[in-house]
């Protein structure tokens, strides 16, 4: 509206100076609306000594400033989303090496860590243009001392825009040595916060002197927020991993305690009964035989009376660990009582089970217990039982499978009778 009304007070009969002046005006009004829409933009043109000239430059400036801003949104946008869908800080690091290059000069970037007292801030990431690296991930130095403290305190970022000279004022600084051996010469640092809580930096570095100036200051500070919101993230989603892991760890080691011996870290008679159980079960689904052997220690009370109860523990464990490295995979062995121990053994035959049976009496037999206080031999009576086609029954196989070690005690001991 107002600019027809300053149109209408130009008049129409202008000298031929009014009309090229309002003919640049035009160019100038076009070249805006082509800015405006999006359009390709030309480059606006004035002759030397032109009074308009100053304005088409600013606006030419502007054109750019825009244009930079533009991408910079565009690119934290994309930065945000890709935090968002949770993605990794690696691929988060790397998408922002790729990205931001044309938005802010950099050769290097890095990041490290600090402890959870935060005294030691430890190198986690880095990747140069150049690839060779000197301070690499690992490199650890104490935070006291550095002039990192400083940055950390004021929370803002800093430049340093020749590092050569901040070296030889700062010689003991290890790691801007490192880093001007790498190639370095201006640097960009800035704190990462989580919360209200210091948790490391972000480091952008360049090859060339004097690179970073006020105007990278504020798309450094939103990049840098990007990247604590992940670290962040995946902190609390490693503390939750953490935690499940810890509860899966302790449901085991209670799980191992409910079904397990203390003395022998065999099946305790629960879990080996409830083994029997589920054998039987399969047993009768798919018409496999299993086989039942029950072994009891032979004069056992004597090891106790003649060595003492902690001889006994120690013979039992050694009876225990024989038994475990003479079975296949598949068996399930358990303390059944005292001095009696049980073994199940699903698809199995007559012949295998009777054999495993006297290679288990052997193993107990051929070669004397350490007691600790003696050496000595000890022997061990068994009574084998395979379930039949028609009696898969749990209770059943047991009681015939302790009638049978009843008749090897009785026929002598150290020997497996079949019932
Ligand atoms: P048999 O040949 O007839 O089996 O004789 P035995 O002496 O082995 O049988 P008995 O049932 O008379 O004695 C078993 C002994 O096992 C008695 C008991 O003190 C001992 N015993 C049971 N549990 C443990 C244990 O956990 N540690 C120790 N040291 N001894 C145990
Ligand atoms: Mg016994
Ligand atoms: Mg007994």
């Amino acid at each position: 509206m107002r600019a027809q009304a300053v149109r209408k007070e130009i008049p129409t009969q202008l000298p031929a100076r009014d009309a090229a002046l309002r003919d640049r005006v035009d160019a100038c009004a076009a070249w805006i609306r082509q800015l405006r829409n999006h359009e390709p933009l030309p480059a606006l043109r004035f002759e030397q000594g032109d009074p308009l000239a100053g304005l088409g430059q600013e606006l030419q400036l502007l054109a750019r400033e825009i244009e930079r801003r533009d991408r910079e949104l565009g690119q934290i946008l994309n930065l945000v989303q890709t935090v968002e869908q949770g993605v990794f800080l690696e691929e988060v690091l790397n998408r922002i090496f790729e990205g931001f290059s044309g938005l802010i000069p950099y050769e290097r970037i890095g990041c490290a860590f600090l402890s959870e007292d935060g005294e030691q801030l430890t190198a986690y990431w880095a990747r140069s243009k150049l690839g060779a690296y000197k301070v690499s991930s690992g490199y650890s130095q104490m935070l006291s001392g550095s002039s990192l403290e400083l940055v950390l305190r004021t929370g803002q970022p800093r430049i340093i825009n020749d590092l050569e000279e901040y070296l030889r004022e700062k010689p003991e600084s290890d790691s801007t040595r490192r880093i001007v051996q790498e190639g370095g010469r201006s640097s960009l640092t800035c704190p990462l916060i989580a919360g209200e809580r210091p948790i490391g930096f972000l480091f952008f570095t360049s090859w060339k002197k004097n690179t970073y100036g006020e105007e990278h200051q504020s798309v450094f500070r939103q990049i840098a927020n990007q990247v604590s919101i992940v670290v962040e993230k995946s902190r609390i989603y490693q503390k939750i991993i953490d935690h499940n892991r810890q509860l899966i760890e302790e449901a085991e080691k209670l799980e191992e305690v409910a079904t397990h011996d203390a003395l022998t870290g065999i099946l305790n008679r629960g879990a080996v009964m409830q083994a029997l159980q589920r054998i039987a079960a399969e047993s009768a689904r798919t018409h496999n035989a299993f086989g039942v052997i029950m072994a009891d220690i032979d004069h056992f009370k004597r090891v106790n009376d003649d060595f003492g109860h902690a001889a006994g523990d120690e013979a039992l464990k050694e009876f225990a660990h024989r038994l475990k490295h003479a079975l296949r995979q598949g068996d399930h062995l358990g303390r059944y009582g005292g001095e009696e121990f049980m073994i199940i053994m699903p698809n199995a035959t007559i012949d295998i089970i009777k054999g495993t049976a006297e290679r288990l009496r052997q193993t107990i037999a051929g070669s004397p217990f350490d007691l600790g206080k003696a050496i000595k031999t000890i022997t061990a009576s068994f009574g084998v039982v395979i379930s039949s086609e028609a009696k898969y029954s749990p209770t059943s196989a047991l009681a015939a499978a302790d009638r049978a070690l009843y008749a090897a005690k009785n026929g002598g001991r150290n020997c497996v009778v079949v019932a």
